[in-house]
């Protein structure tokens, strides 16, 4: 197919496409824009890593989400990814968000987005960031504390609060629990206190954990919730929401499948929350919409080969991104992330054990704990990840000199339209309630 048809917006003076967004023509793809901008970088001077953001995939993962969970909005986790486009095409589809700072709020309240679809569901606040909260009119707000609900007291008696529920969520890769969540055996305190303190309880929320491995946590979490629903009328709170958090994959294909998990939380749902309850149900999904997004693609700098005891070689790659770029949570991650290799290669090449290192001077600048096997390459060549929107850019730095990759968006001609009376409009559509 023909690559280099895309036009680079902002070619047309006075166009109101920005620089950093590329209209497809139709039938182009987002990954012939990888290809063609490999080409060109491979042609000139500077490799550096970049970063193409296929906006097509949101309205895609947001029909997938709302057929699996049609009882369940959307609440997109701006922490993981808050690229401007990104959340300006989830806020054109019609998700609400969830705010971890007041300067997440500020980034989505500056879309126009209504203070009605935000929840900051940060347990732990900076009372200026809740004074932020107060003064703009987002009501809902997350306590898991008695320390917490003192605060609100005092700096926003008129909150919304929801109570967030510790979970067990051992077997998730990104465990949260350790840091948050209230113990069901506190909660009786907290929501009796939060009614002598005269703040309305409304609601509860969890986190399963971020790549949740087991949908059962979302039954157990679930019925707990029940529970405290329960406990919160019986002490006067009007509890109508409830929030079952993020933890979804990102990824297609890998286990447990989104639709598996969605299974588990529609029956869990229809038995401890069944539809005519009158309770609003939101989820706050990051990694389900923004993964899947992002192509990063990065160029070999430097390479070693080392001579293992018993003859084997290892190749030692030096990558031009690393853990102090996009790659900072696969660290985290038992499982590395397998790259496709731009480089025409005989059919079956011999494989090796390979460690990608990152740019810096740090020994741990590694994109991943294990070994991956993979032919040989040479200085020059690109590795091409695909599934890598989900908190990589957003946690970025530049130690040691090394800016983060660059990032363009692509943007085929439907999702165009949509956008385009959006901007011009300088209004969203209408917002879509499930
Ligand atoms: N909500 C909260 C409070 C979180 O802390 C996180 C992630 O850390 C998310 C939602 C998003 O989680 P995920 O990306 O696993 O969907």
């Amino acid at each position: 197919a023909p690559v280099g048809t895309s036009k680079e917006s902002g070619e047309s003076p006075g166009s109101m496409w920005p620089k950093d967004l590329i209209l497809l023509e139709p039938g182009e793809t987002a990954w012939q824009v990888v290809l063609k901008k490999i080409r060109e970088l491979s042609d000139g001077d500077v490799q550096d890593p970049f970063m193409v953001a296929n906006l097509d995939v949101l309205p895609r993962r947001h029909q997938l989400f709302h057929q699996a969970l049609p009882r369940v909005s959307p609440f997109y986790a701006v922490k993981c990814n808050n690229n401007p486009w990104v959340l300006r095409v989830l806020a054109a589809l019609g998700t609400g968000f969830d705010c971890a700072s007041q300067g997440e709020l500020e980034q989505v309240l500056g879309l126009g987005v209504p203070p009605s679809r935000i929840i900051y569901a940060n347990p732990c606040k900076p009372v200026s960031h809740i004074l932020y909260a107060a003064h703009h009119g987002v009501q809902l707000l997350t306590f898991d504390s008695e320390e917490e609900l003192i605060k609100v007291a005092q700096h926003y008696p008129g909150a919304r609060l929801v109570l967030r529920l510790w979970t067990q969520d051992s077997e998730s890769i990104f465990s949260l629990s350790t840091k948050f969540g209230a113990r069901l055996e506190l909660c009786e305190h907290l929501l009796k206190s939060a009614r002598d303190l005269g703040v309305a309880v409304v609601g509860t929320s969890f986190h399963v954990g971020s790549s949740c491995q087991t949908p059962n946590s979302f039954k157990q979490a679930i019925a707990d919730c029940r529970c405290l629903f329960e406990m919160g009328l019986r002490i006067g709170h009007d509890m109508n929401f409830l929030d079952i958090g993020g933890g979804f994959p990102g990824e297609e294909g890998l286990d447990p499948k989104f639709e598996e998990m969605a299974g588990v939380i529609n029956a869990t749902l229809a038995q401890d929350f069944p539809e005519g309850s009158g309770v609003e149900i939101i989820a706050e999904p990051g990694r389900f919409y923004a993964a899947p997004v992002c192509t990063i693609a990065v160029n070999i700098i430097a390479k070693k080969a080392v001579v293992q005891p018993g003859g084997h070689r290892k190749l030692l790659y030096y990558l031009n991104d690393g853990y102090y770029g996009d790659f900072r949570v696969f660290l985290r991650d038992p499982e590395p992330k397998i790259p496709i290799v731009v480089k025409e290669l005989g059919p079956e090449p011999p494989l090796f054990s390979c460690i990608l290192f990152g740019p810096t001077c740090d020994a741990f600048d590694k994109l991943f704990l294990e070994e991956l096997q993979l032919p040989e390459l040479n200085v020059g060549d690109w590795l091409v990840f695909p599934t890598m929107g989900a908190y990589t850019n957003v946690m970025t730095s530049t130690f040691n000199g090394f800016p983060p990759a660059s990032i363009c968006c692509t943007v085929g001609p439907e999702l165009r339209s949509l956008l385009e009376s959006a901007l011009q409009t300088g209004t969203w559509p209408e917002w879509r309630r499930f």
